[in-house]
């Protein structure tokens, strides 16, 4: 048989400390005895964050705060080069890549204070440190193990181009495909292990650009795409994605299967935040996909794929909440029956840079109630009333403290008598229901409740279908 070829991805959290990084590199080195390997890994836990504040600092002009955050950051990327690896080879090579990233950055912050200003391609520059310095620190830490040698690349350095949205970047999957397979291609053949850093590309002109927070899942999948993986591993603090939070419900379990698009829904409600372009690029080539522990490696996780076998094909996968959001419903007569009414409410939140979350029109059509972040609710409200109060619309009401409760599993689709079982669970637990939307997918199930009751209705909806049964 040949040999697999997988792309293990590393969250910052599970490569934050000297024993963390250790563990990684003696796993990594142990799998690639039988397999090809790309690990690609994120900034250390909280690195990303600091870069960040660094930014901020400069914004407001203080240089200082912005010099001791940069120098205590670089600092703690010292000492865990020297206690990652034991070979003075491999320290002194950490050590002096760590010292001309050190350099470049205080080049950039002393540039940004000059210019007295942060433009959104200096942002993505600062931030790509965070993985430029990682990337040293694991492939060090892997280097150092006998029989195994990876070289550091950044996201650029690997190939990755995309275009020139900072913050928000989308790869180019031609060009990006011909680079990085050449590149990946290249280093594996010499036997390395390449270790690229997440989150980070470079756009046509090779300026960094970064794909938005919590972009590694991002790389990995784009990555493994490229290459043509036969397996992409997730790895991270938890086991794989779950029935439900844990915190919430004590019976939660690890799901061992679920389609990529059962995984799309809930990498946005799981307690496991997935970036939620990740599935993008594994979707038409259908690589399986793993989401498990960095720690727990006896565990194997949750496996995605395209379709799971009819066995695992129950009914509802998990249940799970956001809370926090507030309600809006936006009333007025003139609303029945007038094209472009919703046209007009969504080009106004969307012109006020509103996340809605939820939407449902009753077919009176007299009403549209929409759900936002309470964050956001101020701003929804305030742009409602200015721009169309009066006019199209004739009332707002809005109700805060809200929380998103969803049902997740394609199994829902066309099985009749889930929406009935979720109102009598909630009609037991005596939890008021304000709002309720369902996709024609049939692929999630969501409804509105009170803060306070989110929590006792993710439970009852557990138990009602018998979610915490292995299955
Ligand atoms: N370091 C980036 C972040 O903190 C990307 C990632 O960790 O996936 O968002
Ligand atoms: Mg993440």
């Amino acid at each position: 048989m040949p040999e697999q070829l997988l792309v293990l991805k590393y969250d910052g959290a599970s490569i934050t400390s000297a024993r963390d990084i250790r563990n990684m590199a003696a796993y990594v080195a142990g799998l690639s005895r039988g397999s090809r390997l790309v690990v690609v890994c994120s900034a250390t836990g909280g690195t990303t964050d600091t870069l960040l504040s660094i930014a901020d600092s400069i914004k407001r002009g203080d240089k200082r705060p912005a010099e001791r955050l940069a120098s205590g950051m670089i600092k703690r990327h010292k000492r865990l080069a020297v206690r990652v690896a034991e070979k003075a080879s491999v320290q002194k090579r950490m050590l002096a890549a760590i010292d001309s990233d050190s350099a470049e950055l205080m080049a950039l912050i002393d540039g940004m204070v000059l210019l007295g200003e942060v433009t959104p391609g200096m942002m993505d520059y600062m931030l790509s440190f965070g993985e430029r310095l990682s990337i040293k620190l694991v492939a060090g830490a892997i280097s150092d193990r006998r029989g195994a040698r990876a070289v550091p690349l950044t996201g650029k350095e690997a190939g990755i181009v995309t275009d020139s949205e900072f913050g928000q970047a989308r790869p180019l999957m031609d060009t990006t495909r011909l680079r990085v397979a050449k590149t990946l291609g290249g280093a594996m053949s010499g036997g390395a292990i390449p270790v690229v850093g997440g989150f980070v590309g470079a756009d046509q002109h090779g300026r960094f650009t970064t794909l938005g927070r919590g972009g590694s899942d991002y790389t990995a999948t784009i990555v493994g795409s490229c290459i043509g993986a036969d397996e992409i591993w997730l790895m991270g603090e938890v086991d794989g994605l779950l029935t439900a939070d844990p915190s919430i419900v004590r019976g939660a379990r690890t799901l061992r299967h679920v389609s990529y698009v059962e995984a799309v829904e809930m990498a946005l409600f799981e307690a496991k935040q997935i970036h939620p372009r990740t599935f993008e690029p594994v979707l038409a080539r259908e690589i399986p996909m793993r989401i498990r522990s960095s720690r727990n490696t006896g565990d194997p996780g949750t496996l995605v794929t395209a379709s799971p076998p009819p066995t695992v094909r129950n009914t509802v996968k998990c249940v799970s909440r956001i809370r926090d959001s507030g309600l809006v419903d936006i009333q007025g007569g003139s609303m029945v029956g007038t094209p472009g009414t919703a046209a007009r409410i969504f080009d106004t939140l969307a012109e006020a840079g509103i996340n809605v979350m939820m939407i449902s029109q009753n077919p009176s059509e007299s009403s549209i109630t929409i759900v936002v972040r309470d964050s956001d609710l101020a701003r929804a409200v305030n742009s409602l009333e200015l721009k169309l109060l009066g006019k199209i619309i004739k009332r707002l009401e809005v109700t805060t403290n809200m929380s998103i409760v969803a049902l997740i599993g394609s199994g829902m689709r066309g099985t009749v008598g889930v929406a009935s079982k979720v109102f009598e669970a909630m009609g037991r637990a005596g939890i008021n229901v304000a709002m309720i939307t369902q996709g024609s997918s049939e692929l999630n199930l969501a409804f509105v409740v009170r803060n306070e009751d989110a929590d006792g209705a993710v439970r009852a909806l557990h138990d009602m279908f018998g979610l915490g049964r292995a299955g």
